[in-house]
Order: C-alpha cells, then sequence, then structure tokens
C-alpha cells in the first residue's frame, strides 16, 4: 500500500506491507481521508519524538476492512473514523475505565492514517451516522479536542477571550456557540493592535483560553484574567513554556489542562450541524502533494489540508 512515512530525518511515500490484524480486538481499515494536524508537523519535523518508521496521521475517517475474533459490534463495510488515544490496557486507570495516564497515540506511538489501510483497536473506533461524510469524520478529533475546554468549568454568562488566531479558534467558537456562550473576542499576540486591545482588558476575564501556548501567551493570559480567573491551556505545545510562579500569585489563577472531549460528542455536533465546519477545510489533496501541503500548513493555520491515500 502507499503511506507517508516518516523515518529518522526523512518524510516520504512510500509502498509497504499493508497493516495486518495482530491483536484479537484489532480492527483494519481502508482509509478514505485523513486530516494533516499540527502534531503531524511536530513528528514530521523531529520536534516531536516518536517510533521510527512511522506512518503518521491520527484525524481519519474510512470503511472497515476486517475484524480481530473478539471484536463485536464493529463489522466489514462499517463507514468509521477513530479517537486516536491508545489506552495501555494495564495501569489502574484503563481498568477503571478511566483516561489512560500512560496512552500512545496513533501517528506517533503506532503507525497512523496516512496510509491507504490501518490498524486500530476495536475500542478507539467510532461508527459513522449514514448522513456523515467522511471529511466531516475526519474532523471528528479537533473537535473533541476542542470540546476539551468546556472541562475547564467556564460558563457562557462568564466573560472570556480566546488567544491565536487561527483555525482553532474559529473551531472553539462555533463548539463554544453551539453552547450557549457569547462571540469571544480573538486576539493574536502578534498583532501590535490586538495585543494593546488585549492589554486593556486587564484583570477583567473570567477566563481566557489559549490555541497556541507560548510564554508570552501564558503571561498574556496571567494578566487578563480576574484573581482567581481561569487559564485554558488547549494547544498540544511540546516546547518548554516560561513564566515565574511570583507573577502568577497574586492572582491565585487556576490553570486548567485540557485534553480531550467526549468523541460521540464531537460526533453527534457534526452530524447534527450545529456546527458547521466547511469554512475550516482546506482541501483533499494526495499523498505524493504532502511536501507542498505540509509547507504551507506550517505557514498558515486557517484552514485543515486532508489526504485522500487512494489517489
Ligand atoms: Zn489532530
Ligand atoms: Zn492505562
Amino acid at each position: 500500500m502507499k503511506a507517508l512515512v516518516k523515518n529518522r530525518n526523512s518524510v516520504q511515500v512510500v509502498n509497504t506491507a499493508a497493516p495486518k490484524i495482530t491483536r484479537e480486538d484489532d480492527v483494519l481499515l481502508q482509509v478514505a481521508l485523513a486530516g494533516l494536524c499540527r502534531t503531524d508537523i511536530y513528528a514530521a519535523t523531529g520536534k516531536l519524538k516518536v517510533k521510527d518508521p512511522l506512518v503518521l496521521g491520527h484525524e481519519l475517517a474510512g470503511v472497515v476492512e476486517a475484524v480481530g475474533p473478539s471484536v463485536e459490534g464493529i463489522k466489514p463495510g462499517m463507514r468509521v473514523t477513530i479517537d486516536p488515544v491508545l489506552r495501555c490496557r494495564q495501569c489502574h486507570r484503563c481498568k477503571h475505565d478511566l483516561s489512560c495516564t500512560n496512552s500512545g497515540f496513533v501517528g506517533l506511538d503506532a503507525d497512523g492514517g496516512f496510509a491507504e489501510q490501518a490498524v486500530v483497536p476495536a475500542y478507539a473506533v467510532l461508527p459513522l451516522d449514514d448522513s456523515l461524510s467522511f471529511l466531516h469524520a475526519a474532523y471528528c478529533e479537533p473537535v473533541a479536542a476542542s470540546l476539551a475546554v468546556l472541562k475547564s468549568g467556564i460558563a457562557p454568562a462568564q466573560k472570556g477571550a480566546i488567544i491565536g488566531k487561527n483555525r482553532f479558534s474559529e473551531l472553539l467558537q462555533l463548539i463554544l456557540d453551539a453552547y450557549g456562550f457569547p462571540t469571544l473576542p480573538v486576539f493574536d499576540l502578534n498583532d501590535a493592535v490586538h495585543k494593546a486591545e488585549l492589554a486593556a482588558l486587564e484583570s477583567q476575564l473570567d477566563y481566557v483560553i489559549e490555541t497556541y501556548a507560548s510564554s508570552a501567551v501564558l503571561a498574556a493570559m496571567s494578566k487578563a484574567i480576574k484573581p482567581g480567573g481561569t487559564m485554558v491551556l488547549k494547544s498540544r505545545q511540546y516546547e518548554p513554556l516560561q513564566f515565574r510562579l511570583i507573577d502568577f500569585l497574586k492572582k491565585e489563577p487556576v490553570m486548567h489542562v485540557v485534553n480531550y472531549g467526549d468523541f460521540p460528542e464531537a460526533l453527534s455536533l457534526l452530524v447534527s450541524g450545529r456546527i458547521k465546519i466547511d469554512n475550516l477545510i482546506d482541501d483533499v489533496y494526495a499523498l505524493s502533494n504532502f511536501e507542498k501541503v505540509f509547507e504551507r500548513a506550517q505557514d498558515s493555520e486557517a484552514k485543515k489540508p486532508f489526504f485522500d491515500p487512494s489517489l
């Protein structure tokens, strides 16, 4: 099969053996579409430590090709997407069906979806409503990641803001709209006017959500919140951040670092049309175009590109 493989310093489209069902609860998928994420770029450029060689990609939708002997409820021919978190299946939290703190990730620790076929454990597979397109289904992971901000306890009546203007902030706003939040101001700290506008809100906000964490963003968040306010850290920043605790101390902020919301809830938001993501979609490309697509994605995070591995 065709696959986009990262091996040490190289990323290439290669012809490789198709993955096989090895565990009894494995599911083999024919990938229809897979979205490109900031995390894939971090992995491709060596910023995130991943296994080598590795098929990148964790935002995928496709059709079940075959299932292992113990799989129930998932059958060949079913249209599905995945939750890319791979549980360790050994820790106390896994045994009690809680989120695993020792987890791996599809497309980082195991081969992913930038390939014609992929194998994932059955628990990671989410069947799709017939009305949901593969394109929207492959957007499920970013929607679930944005939904996570609601875990911080923020409420529509509170005064909030978003830092970082990109497709993540737009998606976040769509989701907050669906849950009755007002339209939040979005500040791009690289823009002098935005920076000044945010500075003028000093100590006025109940919460600030970031979509691209940096040391400067953390400092700006702590300035903008009221005493006891909430800093919602949403981005999967790999770089170490610096902050002086003493600068945060007087306000006694709550720092809420969030991972994922509920994947079925993310799917139902997409199926019901309560969030409309078409403006956040770039286009569908062949894997062979990956260099151009990766380069553009690094320049602009306005829209998400997708790969169709069959092209
Ligand atoms: Zn992603
Ligand atoms: Zn675990």
